[in-house]
C-alpha cells in the first residue's frame, strides 16, 4: 500500500483502506502499553497513529468510493463548497425531472408515460405507441423511434439537459482534483507512513511469534558463545503439526565442542531428513528472534546454513541431479566456516555405489579436517559408519528401526552408535512390490554381502592413514556381477586382474614387467 501511496497510484477504495488501517494503530500501542517491559520503548517511539492523514481521509473520501478517480462519488458532501453546489444543481434538476413526468402524466392521462436518459439522446420523454394520439398537438417533439414507443423532447427539457450534463461535468472536474490534492497530501508523509508500516510489521512478527510459541509449546533457546549445540527433544514444528503432538517422536541434537559431524544411518523412511530439517529450523528460528520446539535449546549463533535435502534437478538448464548435488555440496564446502551448519542428506545416492560412496567419504573427509563446521550427514552407506575411528570429530548415530515378524518398525528415535544394516529391501515390502521380486532381492543381497568385506574395508591394512574405500577388486565384482550378464569391458578387465595377481614380480626384469603392462593396456583399450 506505502508503495502504491509513494508512486501516487492509490485509488478512492485504498485511501479507506490505509484510514482504516491507521484506525488501529492506537489499539496496537495500548495493548504494548499492557506490557510490563522496555523491550518495546522502541518500537512505540515508531507507532505514531498519523491522525491528520486520518482525519483527512475521513473527510474528504466517502465511505464506499468507486474504483474510478474520475467519474465522481469519491468526495464527500460537506468537503467543498464550490462541490456542494453542483451536486445542489444536479440534485434539484433530477427534482425537477421527477416532477415533469408526474406533470406530464397528468396533463396527457397516460399513466405510463416517462422521462428518461441515455448517453446518445440524452433525457427524453417516453410514450408507447398505443398511446401517441393520446399527446396534444405540438406539445412534444419528436426525438427517437422505437420499435414499442417513441421518445420525445421539449424545450424546457433540453435546456435543463444542458444543464444538468454540464454540472455533473464540472462536478467530475472538481472531484477530481480534489481528489489528487488529498492523494497528494498523504503522499507527502510516506516517510511517516512507511516508518509506521515498518514498526506495524515488527509487532506483527513479535505477535506471531508469541502466539505460535505459546501454541506449540516452543522454549526459550540459550545462545552460547563456544560452538554446541545442547537440544533436548526437539520437534520439527511442521511435521509435528501434520502427524499430531502425540504421534511426534522429538529427539536430541548433541554436538559438543568436539564433536562437528553427526553422520546418520538409518532405513529410509525412518526420520534422517526429518531430524536434519529439525535442527536447522530450530537454528533458524532461533535466529530470527523466535521461541524453538523443543524442550529445552542452547544454540551458537550460525554465519550460514548450507543444505543439500532432497532431489531437485534443474532440468531447464541442463542440470541432472545428480550435478545439481555435487554443485550444491561444492558451494557449501567452497564457502563454510567454522561457525557454518552444514546439512548433507544422502550425498552421492545419485550415481553408482561405489562412486556415490567414495565421494560421501571424501566429502566428509574435507569437512571434517579442514572446515570444522557442524555437519549432519546422513546417509543409507552405513559401511561409511567405520570412519568415526579415525575422524575424531566425527559420531555415529542412527535412526532406531526394529524387526516385527519380518515388519520393518520405524522408531523414529536417534541412538548412539551406527545402523546394523540399511533395510531398503523392507521398505520395498512397505511400498508394496511383488513378493517374487523382493525374494529375488533378498537372494541378490546375500550374494553381495558375503562380498562386502573384501570390497570395503577400513583402511586400517592399509599404508594410508585414513579410512578409505580401496580400489576396488574386479575379480570380487566379477563375482558380484556374476548374477547379472556381464559386460564384455568388464571380462577383459577381470582377465587382465587376475594375471596380474599372479604374475611373480621377482622372477622379472623391469622391461619384462613394463612390456607386459603394455601388453594388458593394449588389451583394455581396444574394446
Ligand atoms: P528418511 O530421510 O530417513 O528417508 P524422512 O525424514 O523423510 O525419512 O521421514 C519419513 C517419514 O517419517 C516422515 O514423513 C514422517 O512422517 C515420519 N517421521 C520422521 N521423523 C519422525 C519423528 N521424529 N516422529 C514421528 N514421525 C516421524
Amino acid at each position: 500500500m506505502s508503495g502504491r501511496v509513494a508512486f501516487g497510484s492509490v485509488n478512492g477504495r485504498d485511501l479507506i483502506q490505509l484510514k482504516s488501517s491507521l484506525m488501529q494503530v492506537p489499539k496496537i500501542r495500548y495493548i504494548l502499553e499492557q506490557i510490563a517491559t522496555t523491550d518495546f520503548d522502541s518500537l512505540l517511539k515508531e507507532l505514531i497513529p498519523l491522525n491528520n492523514i486520518v482525519d483527512l481521509i475521513d473527510q474528504a473520501i466517502t465511505d464506499e468510493p468507486p474504483i474510478s478517480v474520475t467519474d465522481g462519488g469519491v468526495i464527500k458532501d460537506g468537503y467543498d463548497s464550490q462541490l456542494d453546489k453542483y451536486r445542489d444543481a444536479t440534485n434539484n434538476a433530477q427534482r425537477w425531472l421527477a416532477d415533469l413526468e408526474a406533470k406530464e402524466r397528468e396533463i396527457t392521462g397516460i399513466s405510463t408515460l416517462k422521462v428518461g436518459f441515455n448517453h446518445v439522446f440524452g433525457y427524453y420523454i417516453e410514450v408507447t405507441k398505443s398511446n401517441l394520439n393520446k399527446i396534444p398537438e405540438n406539445r412534444y417533439q419528436r426525438k427517437q423511434t422505437l420499435s414499442n414507443s417513441e421518445r420525445f423532447s421539449t424545450p424546457e427539457l433540453k435546456e435543463k439537459e444542458t444543464m444538468i450534463l454540464e454540472a455533473q461535468e464540472q462536478s467530475k472536474n472538481l472531484e477530481y482534483r480534489l481528489f489528487v490534492e488529498v492523494r497528494d497530501q498523504v503522499k507527502a508523509t510516506i516517510r511517516d507512513i512507511q516508518r509506521l508500516a515498518d514498526a506495524i510489521a515488527i509487532s506483527d512478527v513479535l505477535q506471531s511469534f508469541a502466539a505460535v510459541s505459546e501454541e506449540y509449546r516452543f522454549v526459550k533457546p540459550t545462545l552460547v558463545k563456544n560452538h554446541e549445540v545442547d537440544i533436548i527433544d526437539g520437534r520439527h514444528p511442521v511435521v509435528e503439526k501434520v502427524l499430531g503432538h502425540q504421534q511426534y517422536v522429538p529427539n536430541d541434537v548433541k554436538l559438543a565442542e568436539d564433536t562437528n559431524v553427526l553422520l546418520i544411518t538409518g532405513p529410509n523412511m525412518s526420520g534422517k531428513s526429518t531430524y536434519m530439517r529439525q535442527l536447522a529450523l530450530t537454528v533458524i528460528m532461533n535466529q530470527i528472534g523466535c521461541f524453538v520446539p523443543a524442550k529445552s535449546a542452547s544454540l551458537p549463533i550460525f554465519d550460514q546454513i548450507f543444505t543439500r535435502i532432497g532431489a531437485a534437478d534443474d532440468l531447464i538448464s541442463g542440470q541432472s541431479t545428480f550435478m545439481v548435488e555435487m554443485e550444491e555440496a561444492n558451494d557449501a564446502i567452497k564457502h563454510a566456516t567454522p561457525n557454518s551448519l552444514i546439512l548433507f542428506d544422502e550425498i552421492g545416492r545419485g550415481t553408482a555405489t561405489y562412486d556415490g560412496m567414495a565421494i560421501a567419504q571424501a566429502i566428509i573427509e574435507y569437512v571434517h579436517n579442514n572446515i570444522g563446521a557442524k555437519t549432519l550427514f546422513s546417509t543409507h552407506y552405513h559401511e561409511l559408519t567405520v570412519l568415526e575411528q579415525t575422524l575424531k570429530q566425527l559420531k555415529n548415530v542412527h535412526v532406531g528401526a526394529t524387526e516385527n515378524n519380518g515388519e520393518l518398525v520405524f522408531l523414529h528415535k536417534i541412538q548412539m552408535g551406527p545402523a546394523d544394516k540399511s533395510y531398503g529391501i523392507h521398505v520395498a515390502k512397505l511400498a508394496g512390490l511383488p513378493q517374487p521380486l523382493l525374494g529375488r532381492a533378498e537372494t541378490i543381497l546375500d550374494s553381495l554381502q558375503s562380498n562386502d568385506k573384501q570390497t570395503y574395508l577400513a583402511s586400517s591394512t592399509l599404508e594410508d592413514t585414513q579410512p578409505g574405500i580401496v580400489d576396488v577388486d574386479d575379480s570380487v565384482q566379477e563375482e558380484q556381477i556374476s548374477l547379472f550378464p556381464m559386460d564384455p569391458v568388464d571380462k577383459k578387465q577381470s582377465a587382465v586382474i587376475n594375471q596380474l595377481k599372479q604374475l611373480d614380480l621377482m622372477s622379472k626384469t623391469p622391461m619384462e614387467i613394463m612390456n607386459q603392462v603394455y601388453k594388458w593396456q593394449q588389451r583394455i583399450k581396444k574394446e
